[in-house]
């Protein structure tokens, strides 16, 4: 497969937080393929059963019951949401822990009824603010998107709750290394659908059910439904984290070596006995 390809469509699909069923369109065809089952529960989070390969399939019996992994990740992605609409311009309030510091100049896309506008969002030019107002970082709520367009048109198209996700290219950088909108935690995913492919071809006792989820970045909401309707016996998390290399400085224990692979998360909800095995598998393999 080609995991480049998968992660840009991953990464160019609208999907912030409560409005992800775009993403869900582009991983359910990605991963109808590999499943034997799937479904989308209440909330919206999107689940695969792997279908298991032929020989696998074989050597089992039937009806006998398999113990559950659930492998999951959020598919949902930070943004914003239009809070009013003055004039030509629309102000906005944030989904989940949008950074303020790199959101003027950003390229963006309001998802409105009728189709979506691309827009950007703006802040006054410094000169024409009061001096002691040129420094420092607006907080979201002095920013604006504007639509270019005139403010019946405005008003015409786009309503209060309406959607706003960011519409940066992706760029390919050397060292196999992509800058891209939403790769927290559309990288994970692309992981995921890796995983379901390599699988087929290795028979496992357990039943492997594929997991994206909802609402992360806002409450979890997404998470805890799908544990109560899949029921598994162990679940792994997958997330992005904070990388360092040659670029980016040490951040005391918060940062990670790019390219090194996988990094292991512990902490009052991870699961001491699954940790261990996982980093004793880690080093099994190097
Ligand atoms: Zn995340």
């Amino acid at each position: 497969m080609n995991i480049l390809a998968h992660l840009k469509e991953l990464s160019a699909a609208p999907g912030v937080s409560g409005y992800e069923s775009r993403v869900r369109s582009v991983l359910r065809a990605a991963w109808k393929p590999l499943s034997a089952d799937m479904g989308v529960d209440r909330l919206g989070s999107l689940w695969a059963v792997k279908a298991d390969s032929p020989a696998a399939k074989g050597k089992r019996k039937p009806a006998a019951p398999r113990p559950r992994v659930l492998l999951t990740a959020h598919m949902d992605s930070i943004g914003l949401m239009v809070s009013r609409v003055e004039g030509e311009f629309l102000r906005v309030a944030q989904l989940g822990a949008v950074d303020a510091r790199v959101l003027p100049g950003q390229p963006v896309r309001v998802h409105a009824t009728a189709r979506d506008l691309p827009g950007v969002v703006a802040r006054p030019p410094a000169f024409l603010l009061p001096k002691n107002e040129r420094e420092g970082v607006a907080p979201v709520s002095e920013l604006v998107v504007d639509l270019g367009l005139a403010a019946e048109q405005v008003r015409a198209f786009v309503k209060v709750g309406d959607a706003i996700s960011f519409a940066q290219r992706p760029v390919e950088l050397p060292n196999g290394l992509l800058a891209a909108p939403a790769l927290d935690n559309r990288a994970s995913l692309a992981a995921l659908t890796v995983c379901l492919d390599l699988l087929r071809k290795r028979p496992h006792a357990w039943e492997v059910i594929a997991l994206a989820t909802v609402g992360e970045e806002e409450n979890y909401s997404g998470a805890y439904g799908a544990a109560f309707n899949l029921q598994p016996d162990l679940a792994v998390v997958v997330d992005v984290s904070y990388g360092s290399d040659g670029n980016v400085r040490e951040f005391s224990g918060k940062t990670f070596a790019l390219g090194s692979g996988p990094t292991l998360s512990i902490g009052p909800n991870t699961h001491p006995g699954l940790f261990n095995a996982f980093k004793a598998a880690a080093e099994r393999h190097g």
